[in-house]
């Protein structure tokens, strides 16, 4: 049978969605969280901290070693995937089951990433999915470019995240030895992975002086890492297309995708979190190194029961089908 063809042209983008690009807004809001009592202190200071740790990188990353450099470059993908593949695909989602031998390598990888314990990440990152652009929405977007990307980080969890994060179960987090290995040495043996090993292994390889090492492979591979993990709870909120869920902020941005690996084909991911593409195509046509990495495993025996979300997308598309002519149901905004 013919399905008829569903429109894909997106909407109006709500005014709410767009950038506020006023200084004296930004200004009025610092000036709120100051008066508020609302600033997160210690994390402040040293995701600031971080950001200056990154300049130092960049001003002796012309006097490293080559070796160096491409040594900073690959962590990139490798810290990359023990958060897309790692902590956000298996641990948060549990879009598929892996072996023990790819937990490891994937908790070593994410602690080099250095983005809290895989606990605490997962944790979040649950609640974000279930109350996406909500006051319990730990980097709620519709407070604004900026927080979404690093405001969040500066300023107290709003109480509905607190709250919100005690309502969920965490029981597949606890039985989990590679996660629980991680969260009972944390801050420290993520703070080793992330800027002591990289220089250990820079000075041991190639006989890279250690400090140098940790400033570019470490601290400043770091930085632009967090940041293009940060990209997908901002840009990936507020542009691109919307063709699975017209309603929600999440989007399809290819730029996102390329920075963070394939996770960018978000609209796709917050409708159908489960599926360990987390994008609709394969990696011919939406790139998704994170896709190959799991599907590599899985060739090798090594990952089993990779959900997808394909047939229940196509069934969608089916019933709003049989509609056609309907007007679109649109959810409201809170
Ligand atoms: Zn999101
Ligand atoms: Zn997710």
């Amino acid at each position: 049978m013919c399905k008829p063809e569903l429109s894909t042209k997106e909407p109006e983008v709500p005014e709410e969605r767009q950038l506020d690009l006023n200084p004296v807004h930004w200004a009025e809001t610092v000036v709120y969280h100051w008066k508020a009592g609302n600033i997160n202190w210690p994390m402040g200071l040293y995701i600031t901290l971080v950001h200056l740790w990154a300049v130092i990188g960049l001003r002796r990353a012309p006097y490293v070693q080559w070796q160096t450099l491409l040594w900073a470059f690959i962590l990139w993908p490798i810290s990359g995937l023990g958060i897309t593949a790692g902590v956000h695909r298996l641990w948060a989602h549990r879009s598929y089951d892996a072996s023990f031998p790819v937990r490891l390598w994937l908790m070593l990888a994410n602690s080099i990433a250095n983005q809290g314990s895989i606990f605490h990440w997962a944790r979040d990152h649950r609640v974000h999915h279930k109350h996406s652009e909500k006051d319990a929405d730990p980097h709620n977007a519709t407070r604004g470019f900026f927080y979404a990307h690093i405001g969040w980080l500066y300023v107290k969890k709003h109480p509905d995240v607190v709250s919100a994060g005690k309502e969920l179960s965490y029981d597949d987090l606890y039985a989990d030895g590679c996660v629980m290995f991680q969260k009972r040495l944390d801050p420290w043996f993520t703070l080793f992975m992330c800027f002591v090993m990289p220089a250990l292994v820079a000075k041991a390889g190639w006989g890279e002086s250690f400090w140098p090492a940790l400033w570019v492979a470490g601290a400043l591979r770091y930085c632009i890492v967090l940041h293009f993990t940060w990209l997908v709870n901002s840009a990936a909120h507020f542009f691109g297309d919307h063709p699975y869920d017209h309603s929600s902020w999440p989007s399809e941005n290819p730029w996102v995708s390329l920075a963070a690996i394939g996770e960018g084909w978000h609209n796709w991911h917050h409708k159908y979190p489960y599926d360990y593409a987390a994008s609709e195509f394969g990696i011919t046509s939406q790139f998704n190194p994170t896709k190959l990495f799991i599907d590599g495993c899985a060739a090798l025996g090594l990952v089993t029961n990779r959900k997808r979300a394909t047939g229940a997308w196509e069934r969608s598309k089916a019933s709003r089908g049989i509609m056609a002519g309907a007007p679109r149901e649109v959810k409201k905004e809170q």
